[in-house]
C-alpha cells in the first residue's frame, strides 16, 4: 500500500508521518515533490497544493489531517472527482475546545476580568450575584466538536442554545434547525460561540445585524469564535463593541493569520486574542483513527467523516 503525503515544510505534522510507519507497518510512504505522478492508494495531506491531487484518479481516499477542509476544498476541480475526502474527527480537538470554551464562558458569567481590574487597584469589591438564567449560550454548530462544547457547558447548567442544519437531540439543549430558525436562535442567547464549518453558507454569518439580535443584559452580548476568521464580519464586530452592544469577545480564529501588528482588535481590551490555539489534533489519537480507517477501506467498508463537497463539509 503506497501513502502520498504533504504537509506544509516545517509545521508539526512532519512527525506524524513518522508515526504512520509505525501504525502501518506494510506501508510505503513518501513525501509528495513537484513531478511526482507515480501511483499512490491514499493521499495524506494538510494544506496541499493543487499539483500534488490534480487528475489522481489513481487515490482510494485523501485524508486531510485536520477537522476542517474549508482551505483544502479551495483547490475546486484540482480535487480529483469521486475519490472521497476524509476529515479528522475529533482527534483529541472536542476536549480542548470544550476547555476553551468553558474557560471563556466562566470567565464572563464569573467577571473575572472586572475583579482582576479591582485586584488591580487593591479593591475589594464583590458584585451583584450574576443571574445563570439569563446568561444563555447559544453555539452555532452542534457537530463533533460543537456537541462537546454543549456537553461541558450543560454540566454548569448554563441555558443552551443550539443551530444546526438537521435536528439534534442532546442534554440541555434547545436545538433550532435551519436557516428559518437562525433568528429565534440569536434572539434566545447572550452568549454567542461559533463552532460551524467555513462554507458558501456560513461565510460572514458572525455580522452586525446578527449580533444584534442577541440578548444583551445590562452590558451587552458575547462572542467566542473558534471556528474560522471568515465567520466574522471584524469591522461590525469591533463598532458594536465599541458602541456597547456587544460587551466582550473572545477569538482565536482571524480573517488573517498571524494577526496583522496593526490590527484594531490588538488594541481593543475587550477582545481577548489566541494564536489559533484552541484546538489542536493530537498526534497519537488522528494517526490511529486514519490508520484504522485505511484498514477498513481496505476490507472494502465504509467509513465516517466523508466531506460533502456541494455542502463544504
Ligand atoms: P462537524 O461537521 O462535525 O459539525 C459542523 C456543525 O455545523 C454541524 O452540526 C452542522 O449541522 C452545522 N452546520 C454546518 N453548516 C450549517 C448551516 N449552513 N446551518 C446550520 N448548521 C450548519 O464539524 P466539527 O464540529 O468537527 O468542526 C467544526 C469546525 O471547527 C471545522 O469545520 C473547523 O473549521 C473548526 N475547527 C477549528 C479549530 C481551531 O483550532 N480553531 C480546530 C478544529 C476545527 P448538521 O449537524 O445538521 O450537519
Amino acid at each position: 500500500m503506497k501513502l502520498l503525503c504533504y504537509v506544509p515544510p516545517g509545521s508539526d505534522f512532519e512527525t506524524w508521518i513518522a508515526d504512520f510507519g509505525k501504525a502501518l507497518p506494510q506501508a510505503d510512504i513518501r513525501f509528495w515533490q513537484e513531478g511526482d505522478n507515480a501511483p499512490a492508494d491514499y493521499a495524506l495531506v494538510w494544506r496541499p497544493p493543487a499539483a500534488m491531487l490534480q487528475g489522481r484518479q489513481d487515490l482510494k481516499a485523501i485524508f486531510n489531517l485536520g477537522a476542517g477542509v474549508d482551505a483544502i476544498l479551495k483547490l475546486g476541480d484540482a480535487l480529483p472527482a469521486g475519490v472521497p475526502l476524509v476529515r479528522i474527527e475529533d482527534g483529541g480537538m472536542a476536549i480542548q475546545m470544550a476547555s476553551y470554551v468553558t474557560h471563556a464562558v466562566l470567565g464572563y458569567f464569573g467577571r473575572y476580568d472586572i475583579y482582576r481590574q479591582q485586584a488591580a487597584r487593591c479593591e475589594w469589591q464583590p458584585l451583584p450575584e450574576p443571574d445563570k438564567r439569563a446568561f444563555s449560550v447559544g453555539i452555532l454548530g452542534l457537530g463533533v466538536l460543537g456537541s462537546r462544547i454543549a456537553a461541558a457547558l450543560h454540566h454548569f447548567e448554563f441555558p443552551l442554545n443550539g443551530w444546526s442544519r438537521t435536528p439534534k437531540d442532546l442534554p440541555g439543549v434547545r436545538n433550532f434547525v435551519g436557516d428559518d430558525a437562525l433568528d429565534d436562535f440569536l434572539r434566545a442567547s447572550r452568549v454567542l460561540v461559533c463552532i460551524l464549518p467555513l462554507t458558501d453558507a456560513t461565510r460572514g454569518i458572525v455580522n452586525r445585524e446578527n449580533l444584534q439580535k442577541l440578548q444583551k443584559g445590562e452590558e451587552g452580548a458575547y462572542l467566542i469564535n473558534v471556528a474560522r476568521g471568515g465567520h466574522v464580519v471584524e469591522a461590525d464586530l469591533l463598532a458594536l463593541i465599541q458602541e456597547g452592544q456587544v460587551a466582550a469577545a473572545t477569538l482565536d480564529v482571524f480573517e488573517q493569520e498571524p494577526l496583522a501588528p496593526d490590527h484594531p482588535f490588538w488594541q481593543e481590551p475587550r477582545i481577548s486574542i489566541t494564536p489559533h490555539i484552541s484546538a489542536i489534533t493530537v498526534d497519537a489519537d488522528s494517526v490511529r483513527q486514519i490508520s484504522d480507517k485505511i484498514r477498513q477501506l481496505e476490507q472494502g467498508k465504509v467509513v465516517s467523516g466523508i466531506i460533502d463537497r456541494s455542502s463544504g463539509y
